[in-house]
């Protein structure tokens, strides 16, 4: 789609959304047509009144794929295997207990588990799961089940979101992941992944959490599901909304938001596959980081996605309206980080630790370790000066 605005209208958008006010819909859509680097100027000035505008954050978790056996069968998704095919798979809870301790080792304040779709887990085993990771590992803030997993747990037992989700909140739930959000509009959707949750259920479910004080920990929008610009707006329209709804009717809404391309090459989707360059599919990552920005005027935290994109663009997505760079994640994915850099260090979580201060270093902020409410543990003191003399001769 092709999009002109005249330069007045231009200015007037941008020096409005920078200023924080409320966009129209044609107004996020006019973002698109504008020059790229006065679109992530305008974001990242709105980023410096909205948070902290010497420090950008991050946070040490993990990630547990607790079973990859799944009956939903998403055509986009590498991940999941069907009961009996080879290498399905379902952790023991002495599995997940060991990739706990290894969470806990390197410091990690919060765990993100999430699975397919799993009918011979009865509900029973993920209330014997929460309660015994609230036992041994009390410390740690359990993001778990996404709105997918939550609707399979309504088919399984016939009972609603909004009962389930108070009783894993009693056993030991502490948030869930805005996951399988993908782009939320059910057009798109029914075309890349019929089988998928749709936008009612998963609004429907999202609020229940969120009603129930379940923090969202992130929702995001996942780009490249021949969405058009128009339907990616509809998608953050939506999003700002049901914001708008959770934090006034119950003071809990979505603590993050990041936005990332699909990876489609080894899918069933393949042939939706991005025909963009990789410079190409970094600048329009940044585009829809910096667009993000100042669209969700209600979302204070937009999150820089590294694994993804890698440290360089996530490092331009901090100077684009993003303001934390998504945490350590998961042990593999740490292992498989480190191994790609061609980096053989005894302890691979502190060599990622490394990587991830020094982008936000090379985007001008102070490193900050926050916990799962976005409460800062520990800045970087010692960068403080430098960032601040950096920052002045820019
Ligand atoms: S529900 Fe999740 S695990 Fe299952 S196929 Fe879809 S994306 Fe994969």
């Amino acid at each position: 789609m092709n999009i002109h605005v005249n330069p007045q209208t231009s200015s007037r958008i941008l020096g409005r959304a920078a200023a924080g006010h409320r966009l129209s819909r044609d107004e996020i859509i006019a973002l698109y047509g504008l020059p790229a680097d006065e679109v992530a100027q305008a974001a990242h000035e709105a980023r410096l009144r909205q948070t902290d505008p010497e420090t950008a954050t991050y946070s040490i978790g993990g990630n547990i794929d607790y079973t990859n056996v799944c009956t939903v069968a998403c055509r986009f998704c590498a991940f999941y295997r069907a009961r009996h095919q080879e290498g399905a798979y379902t952790l023991s809870f002495d599995e997940i207990a060991r990739q706990m301790d290894e969470i806990v080792r390197v410091g990690g304040s919060d765990v993100l588990m999430q699975g397919g779709v799993n009918p011979d887990l009865a509900f029973s085993w993920y209330l014997d799961l929460m309660r015994m990771l609230k036992r041994d590992y009390p410390q740690v803030h359990v993001d778990a089940l996404s709105p997918e997993e939550i609707l399979g747990l309504e088919k399984l037992t016939g009972r609603a979101a909004y009962d389930l989700l108070a009783e894993l909140k009693d056993a030991g739930l502490d948030g869930m992941p805005g996951a399988a959000s993908e782009i939320l509009v059910d057009e798109v959707r029914r075309n890349a992944a019929p089988t998928r949750i749709m936008t009612g259920d998963w609004f429907r479910i999202v609020d229940a959490a969120q009603s129930l004080h379940l923090q969202i920990a992130w929702v995001g929008m996942v780009t490249g599901f021949g969405e058009t610009l128009g339907q990616r707006v509809e998608h953050l329209l939506a999003l700002r909304e049901q914001q708008e709804r959770a934090l006034q009717r119950y003071g809990s809404g979505f603590a993050a938001y990041k936005v990332w391309p699909a990876r489609l090459e080894h899918t069933r989707l393949k042939n939706m596959a991005s025909q963009q360059s990789g410079d190409e599919i970094a600048a329009e990552y940044v585009r829809n980081v910096a667009i993000s920005r100042l669209a969700l005027d209600n979302f204070v935290n937009h999150r820089a996605v590294w694994r993804t994109m890698g440290f360089a663009v996530a490092t331009t997505a901090l100077r684009s309206g993003a303001n934390d760079l998504c945490g350590t994640g998961s042990i593999n994915a740490i292992n498989a980080t480190i191994v790609a850099a061609g980096k053989h260090l005894p302890d691979p979580n502190q060599a990622l630790l490394i990587e991830v201060r020094r982008c936000i270093e090379d985007a001008g902020f102070v490193p900050a370790l926050r916990d799962p409410y976005y409460n800062v543990l520990a800045r970087d003191e010692r960068k403080t000066e430098a960032m601040a003399a950096r920052n002045d001769g820019n």
